[in-house]
């Protein structure tokens, strides 16, 4: 067996793969160093001085003991032939029984006018973490293109550590494509209260050199001077490799509920992903997607479940819980608000709960609205 991508994906279907069969051979291929990290710390790990190496829980040569497994480091799969059930690292071919691609998914890239527009720097592995350090090295002024979970999370980070932060998104609010505008703004206070910069309704155009740093023009033609441009306006996910393979590609790698891809043998999980149409860019959906992965690849065939999965923000200007009623559901937002303490709630036409939100110390009751939420994948 094969897996493509040393991510959360990839690692935890090794893992319990592992639970399941302890003997076969598990080869696992990856384009990085390898290191077992938990990628959502990266949005939070400038304040703590995590250093990349520090945020590393286990180098690679450990998990290929713990896994029993043949791990190939730095090492970029560059074809799938599912004809031949065969990968290719260039010129080399590697056989495989059944494949795993958990190739994860990349930072959106905008085009911009001005000779700086390649300086836009995003954080989505090890090394852009190590990079975007570099970056902060001596800066003083951090602009952050984004506004929605990640781009708060890293302006919460960013801002307390001694940098001037300016948040900008195209959209009224933050969190303004999951959250009614109360949760938007009570977070948008709180960001403030700290003293973050925030431009809304408004996105860059324009990124040049000056002596200093860069000034970035935005679209109605105010201007900013910064140290560093960071983007977090999301991400896409991987699929040049399985759509030159010819397998099924939309949005993500499409996969059945099996995770199974169009082609025979062949798995996707993570971030890499669409499934019923759905692309979800989540720990727990890959959890849940990993366990029913290793199951079918054991031979016992096994469909993925998806609960309703809240996220939460790591603001801790402003405890938050996020699940968003899925994209196109009818319905409204009823909000009840005491200061930071928010609770959101969508409720479709019929009364039925869609989705929520929640703040301060209505986070509390997470679980309990979890429960009245109706699956994802049922
Ligand atoms: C800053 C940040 C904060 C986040 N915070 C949260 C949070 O709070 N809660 C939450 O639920 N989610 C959060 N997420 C999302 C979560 O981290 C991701 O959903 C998850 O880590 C994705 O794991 P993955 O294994 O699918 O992808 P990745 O971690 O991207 O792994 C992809 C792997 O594939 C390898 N690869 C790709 N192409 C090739 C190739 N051709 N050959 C060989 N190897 C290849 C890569 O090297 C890598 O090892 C956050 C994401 C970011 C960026």
């Amino acid at each position: 067996m094969t897996i493509i991508g040393s991510g959360l994906a990839g690692y935890t279907v090794a893992r319990e793969l592992r639970k399941l069969d302890k003997e076969s051979p598990l080869r696992i291929i990856s384009a990085d160093d390898g290191g077992f990290y938990s990628k959502p710390m990266l949005s939070n790990a400038f304040i703590e001085n995590k250093t990349p190496e520090s945020l590393v829980i286990t180098p690679a040569t450990q998990m290929a003991t713990q896994l029993n497994a043949e791990i190939l480091t730095h090492t970029q799969v560059t074809q799938v032939d599912p004809q031949q059930h065969a990968v290719y690292v260039g010129e080399k071919r590697l056989e495989y029984s059944q494949l795993v691609l958990a190739l994860g998914a990349k930072p959106i890239r905008l085009t911009f006018e001005g000779d700086a527009a390649d300086k836009v720097l995003s954080v989505n592995n090890l090394d852009d973490y190590t990079h975007f350090r570099a970056a902060l090295q001596n800066a003083k002024r951090i602009s952050i293109m984004g506004a929605g979970l990640i781009g708060c999370e890293f302006a919460n980070d960013l801002q307390p550590a001694g940098f001037s932060v300016t948040l900008i998104d195209p959209l009224k609010y933050p969190l303004g494509q999951m959250a009614p505008e109360k949760v938007g703004r009570t977070l948008q206070q709180a960001l403030q209260d700290l003293g973050v910069s925030l431009y809304f309704e408004k996105a860059v155009k324009r990124i040049d050199s000056t002596d200093s740093g860069y000034r970035l023009t935005l679209t109605d033609d105010s201007v900013l001077e910064t140290d560093v441009v960071l983007s977090a306006i999301g991400l896409r996910p991987h699929t040049e490799l399985a759509a030159a393979a010819g397998l099924s590609v939309e949005r993500g790698i499409v996969v059945d509920r099996y995770l199974k891809t169009s082609a025979e043998d062949i798995y996707a999980v993570g971030d890499c992903i669409q499934i019923e149409g759905l692309v979800l860019p989540y720990v727990m959906p890959l959890m849940n997607a990993a366990r029913a992965v290793a199951k079918s690849l054991t031979g016992q065939l096994t469909t993925v479940n998806y609960p309703a999965m809240p996220v939460a923000v790591k603001t801790p200007a402003c405890h938050l819980v996020v699940s968003p009623p899925p994209a196109g559901l009818a319905g409204e937002w009823e909000i009840e608000a005491e200061g930071q303490d928010v609770r959101a709630l969508f409720y479709t036409p019929a009364h039925e709960l869609g989705g929520f939100v929640l703040m301060g110390a209505k986070v509390a009751d997470k679980m309990a609205l979890a429960k009245q939420l109706p699956p994802l994948l049922a």
